[in-house]
């Protein structure tokens, strides 16, 4: 029987990369599929199952409530539009045009603070719900006085923290921020799409003092891949889902719909009852097969490490890096994706990164042999 991808003439690729939107996310679990479909068999009141899969998952993942949505950056404009709007209709029926509310209406608080080490191309999802960025400190520098004279003034609605800048020089540690804008009343919403694992990181952020979390469901969760959480606050994510299911709101283009819904909780059922340490286990010895298959070819280094540039995550998964002496790291990356079947995997400076989180235990021979073709070729 062929494949509906073979039936399209799209050829499918063995993902060495990692979670990349781009190369299909990650792969749902049968139980994860057999679930989706299951869900696809009959109605229901969406909102009803929203509200009781959203439950499930904040106990699932030990947080005081969830709101499920189309991504992690959907959850971004779902949560900003949330907090601009505060429950009040007349405000998330103008949303995201402010100009549009009904004179008289009592006025509406719409900056967010980022500092600018935090600044990412995915933060352009806040601005979607009609909030307006506004840069604190320099990609090098951010004290907590500078932080505090940008959060005290009354348009300020929210401070945004990007979980993989925290290591930036000019970032200050979660719990000092979420300090600083606690004191002038203003919450903090934690961008942690990539972050997972650890599993503990899915209350962790929220330990340190963010109001509201979002992570990827189609990442490491590997649920549906147009699929993310908001976890935090009872009250705030209970706002979150009043936008989220399918009401008219600036959040209608991110509607979530029942076989997503019923992924997604599956998916994280599955993973925060998975054995961790078996799953690290084999990401090891994968990873140390390739090293140990290609490390003495002629020109070739190659050693095992973890992710140590900005931004690439995430940092908990060991990468098999590999080094040419003549050739470039992008002209191996090219190589390899050329092949039949191809291989996609990540530059990381001057070599090439393999990252085994997305790779299938039957993906690995064909990987080494690709690789060792293209070093030595
Ligand atoms: C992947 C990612 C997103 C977007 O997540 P989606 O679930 O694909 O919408 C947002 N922020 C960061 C930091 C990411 O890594």
């Amino acid at each position: 029987m062929t494949s509906v991808y073979e039936r399209l003439g799209v050829e499918p690729l063995i993902n060495a990369h990692g979670t990349l939107t781009t190369l299909g996310g990650s792969l749902m679990a049968p139980e994860v599929i057999a679930a989706v479909a299951e869900a696809a068999r009959c109605f229901v009141d969406v909102a009803d199952l929203h509200d009781k899969a959203a439950a499930r998952v904040a106990e699932v993942t030990g947080t005081a409530g969830a709101c499920l949505t189309s991504g992690a950056s959907a959850a971004l404009t779902v949560a900003t539009a949330a907090l601009i709007a505060r429950g009040r209709p007349e405000v998330a029926a103008v949303l995201p045009d402010l100009s549009a509310l009904p004179p008289g209406a009592a006025p509406v608080a719409d900056v967010v603070i980022v500092p600018a080490a935090h600044r990412v191309s995915y933060d352009r999802a806040i601005p979607v719900a009609g909030a307006r960025l506004v840069q604190v400190g320099t990609t090098t520098a951010l004290t907590t006085d500078e932080l505090a004279a940008a959060l005290d003034r009354p348009e300020v609605l929210l401070a945004f923290y990007c979980a993989h800048a925290a290591a930036e020089p000019g970032s200050l540690p979660l719990p000092e921020f979420a300090a600083v804008a606690h004191r002038y009343g203003i919450p903090v919403l934690v961008d942690a799409a990539a972050e997972l694992p650890p599993v503990e990181n899915l209350h962790r952020f929220l330990d340190e003092g963010a109001d509201l979390v979002v992570f990827s469901g189609g990442k490491e969760i590997a649920g549906p891949q147009a699929s993310g959480l908001i976890l935090g606050d009872a009250q705030l994510t209970a706002e979150c889902r009043a936008l989220v299911t399918p009401f008219l709101s600036v959040a209608r283009g991110m509607k979530i719909d029942k076989e997503t819904i019923v992924g997604l909780l599956t998916a994280v059922e599955l993973w925060v009852g998975s054995d961790h340490e078996a799953t690290a286990r084999s990401r090891q010895q994968c990873v140390d097969t390739i090293v140990s298959a290609v490390a003495d070819l002629p020109g070739v280094s190659a050693w095992c490490g973890r992710p140590d540039s900005p931004g690439v995550q995430p940092v908990d998964i060991p990468r098999a890096y590999v080094r040419h002496d003549h050739r470039t790291a992008e002209s191996i990356r090219d190589a390899l994706r050329q092949r039949r079947p191809a291989i996609a995997v990540g530059v990381d400076g001057d070599r090439i990164a393999i990252n085994p989180q997305c790779l299938r235990a039957e993906d690995l021979g064909a990987l080494v042999a690709g690789l060792t073709d293209v070093l030595t070729g």
